[in-house]
């Protein structure tokens, strides 16, 4: 007898407690994303069937962290929560200070507030837009240095969040004495589509920063689902354990920032881990005054709880294959059905190219918000559009629409199962199928900055249906 390998993704996982979702009808769809703008933000969230707006803070958690979140100790001051969490902190990163924070923007706040200066530049394989925002508010340069396989969206190229050595070695040789604070390593590349970085990337550069004596931090969102690319895709890491693999990036660096909302299996929380003592004082006199008391920082003693126990079940085997096999899974239906997207997929979600789906409407006219917005009036899903109107406004206010639009298809972990994958991409298909219908979109109003969350738009010619 021989073993079955099943095709069926099975997820790793029995339910036990049921979140209802709302089927509703294209009138109604139609009737809410008028009443929201047609923007998809403004929606309630009740209104979506299969909503893949983000995979931050929207995944399930365990009945063991629920567990543990009964059981949290909530002192103030020195809780057994905090200890807990820090020794899995420390266990899986290895770095002495750990320095929990409510979110992964408030770990970056506290970092970049302690070693950047206006003048500064920070090379990355590419910065997140709250990792750039925070440089930039220090007055420092966010400098992407993604590899050149980055910028063919359909190169299948296995590490396409790597960041090109030779650019930052050339950054590193040029700039002044003391304006490099840190080389920052995104993994998985969220700016790039969620790619993967290869072990002998992260090791490289990280040579090369420490030759410079710079030091070299990690921005370790999603740093189960890059072990497991690793784990899949580099010669040599096939029989290694992803935590074992883990553990061996973050020795290659000095710190890192971590959102818990990701790979941290939590609705939120974060931390920053770091191994230099003078800069974690430093560190932790800012979040006394920012995030709170260091043995909790803007963390409740549950929150603590959770995090503890979903860094280690995000690096559970049978959770990273079902995870990254969804994603693959979608990817490989739509590419049968001949709709482009982005090559190879990345850790976390699917991304369609919308300009390339919808080639009849012009860049002007918003192609990805138009897919977007199909999806969920044909099937009751939510999705992103990053493109035009997500990056399109100038601090001027002039317009600069992006070379290609993406909607991005965020997967929450945990949630969904291989029968909601198959819904999805029926929908998919029959918006492909539709697309000559589908008009382009204007905007009637908007914000000065950051617009794609509040604008409202009107399609250029009536809706059918
Ligand atoms: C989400 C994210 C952050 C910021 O974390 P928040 O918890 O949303 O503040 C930083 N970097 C990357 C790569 C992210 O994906």
């Amino acid at each position: 007898m021989k073993p079955l390998q099943p095709k069926s993704i099975i997820e790793p996982f029995r339910i036990r407690s049921v979140e209802p979702i709302r089927m509703t009808t294209f009138a109604q769809r139609r009737q809410a994303l008028a009443a929201a703008g047609w923007n998809p933000f403004q929606l309630r969230a009740e209104d979506v069937l299969i909503d893949l707006l983000t995979d931050s803070g929207t995944g399930a958690m365990s009945s063991r962290q629920w567990a543990a979140m009964i059981a949290s100790d909530e002192s103030y001051a020195g809780a057994a929560s905090f200890y807990r969490f820090e020794a899995a902190v420390r266990d899986i990163t290895g770095f002495k200070h750990v320095i929990p924070t409510h979110q992964g923007r408030a770990a970056e706040h506290i970092l970049f507030s302690c070693i950047a200066k206006p003048g500064d530049v920070i090379p990355s394989n590419a910065h997140f837009d709250t990792t750039r925002a925070h440089v930039e508010n220090r007055g420092a340069r966010a400098l992407d240095l993604p590899c050149a396989e980055a910028r063919d969206i359909t190169a299948r190229h296995p590490f396409k969040g790597n960041i090109d050595l030779e650019a930052l070695r050339r950054v590193l040789a040029e700039a002044s004495p003391g304006t490099v604070p840190a080389v920052m390593m995104t993994v998985t590349n969220n700016a790039c589509g969620g790619q993967p970085v290869s072990m002998a990337n992260l090791r490289a550069a990280s040579e090369i920063a420490r030759a410079h004596r710079v030091p070299f931090i990690i921005d370790a969102c999603r740093f189960a689902e890059n072990a497991w690319f690793v784990k899949t895709r580099e010669p040599g890491y096939g029989d290694r354990a992803p935590i074992d693999i883990a553990r061996e990036m973050f020795a290659l660096a000095d710190a890192c920032t971590m959102s818990a909302k990701k790979d941290g299996m939590a609705n939120i929380g974060g931390f920053l881990a770091l191994n230099d003592d003078a800069l974690a004082a430093r560190c932790r006199n800012l979040e006394i005054l920012t995030e709170g008391f260091p043995t909790y920082g803007g963390m409740a003693g549950y929150d603590l709880e959770a995090v503890a126990l979903g860094l280690y079940e995000a690096l559970d085997e049978e959770y990273l294959r079902y995870r990254i096999r969804s994603i693959e899974y979608l990817g490989e239906k739509l590419v049968a059905a001949g709709i482009p997207i982005v090559q190879p997929t990345g850790g976390h979600a699917v991304y369609l190219n919308a300009s390339a789906l919808l080639s009849h409407l012009p860049a002007a006219h918003y192609p990805g918000w138009a897919l977007n917005n199909a999806l969920y009036l044909v099937g009751g899903v939510r999705g992103v559009e990053i493109g035009s109107v997500m990056f399109g406004r100038q601090p001027d206010g002039s317009e600069r629409l992006a070379e290609t639009d993406l909607v991005r298809l965020a997967f929450p972990r945990r949630v969904y199962t291989q029968s909601h994958v198959d819904y999805l991409a029926e929908v998919i298909v029959a918006v492909a199928e539709q697309k000559r219908e589908l008009t382009g979109y204007r905007i009637v109003e908007q914000a000065p900055v950051l617009r794609h969350f509040t604008a409202r738009l009107e399609p250029l010619a009536p809706l059918g249906g």
